[in-house]
């Protein structure tokens, strides 16, 4: 036992110590080489691993771990400023349950939830401004939050900056005193796109985003380079609030703004929870829209005596928090990759991954594609891997975290044998799909079952999946002729695997199996295009469904095709064609389709045939029809198709050579001329009777 949980210490530590390595790795670039090598979004996934690793695991603690420290690195090039007072980092909140959380935290500090302030979380480099006797004297970087670095001359050069504060801004401020002011230097959006046109017309690398970009341009050794790129500020902190007059975040937002700095305007003072998630969720909303990049809403309490009452942590204030947007990309476990077998045998590999909130959805499952996909991004089963998902866009696992990678990690192969059949497995040439090729394979005739039934197809409303994996694991449907073998009770009486409290088997039950079967009938019906995308031939989608039905108006007649012919169909051409070709001459396939046909499902588009026209009983008569047809549900277009069919005209307006007038309910002005006219008014019933006779009733 104690063997277990010191070898379940050691992997934990092991664990640590490669975040920890990783992170720096990451910092570094980011902040010394504005050359991040991941999102933002799989950078915060890592550090908060690391975070919840040390909280669990107190004994692992070491002051030196990048949890500890405000991010930033001080590069070389620029003289080092120590800064009056630390620049702190922010704690983050990555949802609304952490928000919220925060703010539980503020009220028990305080007693009450005080006058909150909210503002844009501006997505750029942290600088902080000091000015003396009224003159900017020096500018500096965040750095690791005690020294920074000097960028003076640049910082004079972004036009925006008041090298001197305006008169109107210093009823706060001692005059002949000093001030250290903070903000963030940003790039607008346009600006750092033409930049990065720019680089690339002249085949340099362009910034990754537009904090690189200003981070940057900021931190050029040549202040004329720095002048020349796009670069703005917002100003919203004093490093000593006590030096100031103003009593809170949002006076001192007016007196910035007064004293000549560029100060964001969305800013709201706020009082409850509900009005700071309206903020966020507006924020959100407008994020896009936006002239420049903001990654969050910063919360803060806005009375500098409450703000002091609560302190600091090592590297951030108690009293603020950054709520972040959601991230569209993150880094989570690869669990387990699974292959999955498609209606036509195709093996595609999948990521079980351990679920992340990504972009708003939970992410447990995402496609690998192929074979060939998986080797080219390296992913290998217990990899540390980046999982994108944006917006409404399908998941998708990006790559691995290399330097996360257990020792034993083997790359990944398919499978040999069909993991539902145990079936060998081919790979065709100029394919990148491995196949099973087994007819009896379940999972595939699963599949199978549910595409013949989805929407597109034959649209038998509620065989989804779970049914349909019920009734193949029954061994009652192995094949689609199989649904239209199906009785009412029998399903009624399917068992669906789950269990009701009482112990008894759960099983689907009268009302869906009546549904089901009504439905089943219906499908019969739908005519050969839809049958014939149904029944899966591979490479056969619904428009090239279509236009072969439209070739060959019925099974047989398609079934005789040779493969030229087929492949002189428009839009089919030789590959498709012998896949054709090859289905229906597949025995099991010609049985299935024998038996669908048995079973009443129409496998033609074609009209009645001469030999099968209905005897011509109305020939010269003229019909008009009017009101709508209650009884039988008919439209009055089906109603006239059916009299055209005996030989009947059908005309849309009443005159004296009009034969018959056809009023259903609610008939209007026809019928009165009809009357007028004296033309024979016949009513439903009457129609109905001639369409079944097709004998003209005694009047
Ligand atoms: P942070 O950027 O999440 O938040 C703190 C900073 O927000 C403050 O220092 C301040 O400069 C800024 N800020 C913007 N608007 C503000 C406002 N209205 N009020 C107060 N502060 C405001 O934290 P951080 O420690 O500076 O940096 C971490 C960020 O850098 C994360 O987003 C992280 O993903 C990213 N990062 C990425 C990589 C990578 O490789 N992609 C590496 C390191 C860091």
């Amino acid at each position: 036992m104690a063997e277990t949980l010191s070898l379940f210490d050691d992997d934990v530590r092991g664990r640590i110590e490669a975040l920890r390595k990783e992170i720096e790795h990451h910092t570094y670039m980011y902040y010394v080489k504005d050359a991040p090598e991941i999102s933002d979004g799989a950078f915060d996934s890592l550090m908060r691993e690391l975070r919840d690793l040390e909280r669990e695991h107190p004994e692992f603690a070491d002051p030196n771990s990048p949890t500890q420290r405000v991010g930033g690195a001080v590069g070389d090039q620029f003289a080092p400023v120590q800064h009056e007072r630390r620049m702190y980092s922010l704690d983050d909140a990555m949802d609304i349950s952490e928000l919220d959380a925060w703010m539980d935290r503020v009220e028990e500090a305080l007693g009450e939830l005080p006058e909150l302030v909210c503002e844009l979380k501006i997505d750029g480099s942290g600088i902080a401004l000091t000015y003396e006797a009224g003159a900017l004297v020096r500018a500096a970087t965040r750095g690791d939050g005690t020294t920074g670095e000097d960028v003076t001359a640049n910082i004079r050069a972004i036009r925006d900056v008041p090298l001197h504060l305006r008169e109107a801004g210093m009823p706060g401020i001692v005059r002949d005193g000093s001030v250290e002011l903070r903000g963030e230097v940003y790039m607008p959006k346009a600006s750092f796109e033409s930049l990065n046109a720019a680089a690339e017309a002249n085949g340099k690398q362009g910034f990754a985003n537009p904090r690189n970009a200003a981070a940057g341009s900021l931190r050029q050794k040549d202040p004329t380079i720095t002048a020349g790129r796009d670069l703005s500020t917002f100003i919203y902190a004093v490093a000593d609030e006590a030096a100031l007059a103003a009593d809170g975040q949002f006076e001192l937002l007016e007196w910035l703004g007064q004293a000549g700095f560029h100060v964001n305007p969305d800013v709201a003072r706020v009082h409850s929870r509900e009005e700071v998630h309206a903020f966020c969720e507006r924020a959100l909303e407008r994020r896009d829209a936006l002239p420049y990049d903001i990654d969050g809403v910063v919360v803060k309490v806005n009375s500098f005596v409450r703000q002091a009452a609560m302190g600091y942590t090592a590297r951030a204030p108690r009293w603020a928090i950054a709520f972040k947007f959601p991230p569209e990309e993150k880094a989570t476990l690869l669990r387990d990759i699974t292959v999955q077998v498609g209606r036509t045998g195709a093996l595609t590999p999948v990521a079980e991954l351990e679920p992340v909130r990504v972009a708003g959805s939970v992410v447990a499952r995402a496609t690998l594609h192929n074979e060939d996909e998986v080797r080219r991004k390296d992913v290998r089963i217990g990899d540390t891997v980046i999982v994108r998902k944006a917006g409404d866009v399908i998941p998708e696992v990006l790559g691995p975290v290399e330097s996360l990678r257990p020792a034993d990690a083997q790359p990944w192969t398919m499978p040999q044998a069909c993991p539902s059949c145990g079936s060998p497995v081919i790979r065709e040439e100029g394919e990148v799909a491995y196949r099973c090729i087994s007819i009896d394979c379940p999972a595939q005739s699963q599949e199978r079952l549910v595409h013949w039934a989805s929407r597109g197809a034959m649209d038998i409303d509620g065989m989804g999946d779970e049914i349909v994996g019920r009734l193949v694991e029954s061994g009652r449907v192995t094949d689609v002729a199989d649904y239209y073998t199906l009785d009412e009770v029998e399903l009624s009486l399917l068992d669906m695997g789950r269990v009701k409290q009482d112990g008894t088997p759960v099983r689907l039950g009268q009302t869906v199996a009546a549904k089901l079967v009504a439905q089943i009938d219906e499908s019969r019906t739908r005519g050969f295009a839809r049958a014939l995308f149904g029944i899966g031939i591979r490479h056969v989608g619904k428009t090239m469904a279509e236009a072969i039905a439209r070739a060959y108006p019925t099974i047989e007649g398609l079934m005789a095709a040779d493969e030229e012919a087929l492949a002189a169909i428009e839009g089919v051409g030789p590959k498709i064609a012998h896949s054709i070709f090859v289905f229906l001459r597949t025995p099991d396939n010609v049985h299935v389709i024998e038996r669908l046909q048995k079973h009443g499902v129409v496998l033609a588009d074609e009209p009645p045939e001469a030999g099968e026209e209905l005897p011509q009983t109305l020939a010269g008569l003229t019909f008009v029809l009017t009101g709508a047809l209650v009884q039988s549900g008919m439209t009055r277009d089906e109603a006239g198709a059916a009299l055209k069919a005996r030989g009947a005209k059908v005309s849309g307006s009443v005159s004296k050579k009009t034969s018959y007038v056809v009023a259903g309910e609610a008939a209007g002005s026809k019928y009165d001329k009809a009357v007028a006219l004296g033309v024979p008014v016949l009513d439903e019933a009457q129609l109905l009777q001639i369409l079944e006779t097709g004998e003209v009733p005694e009047m």
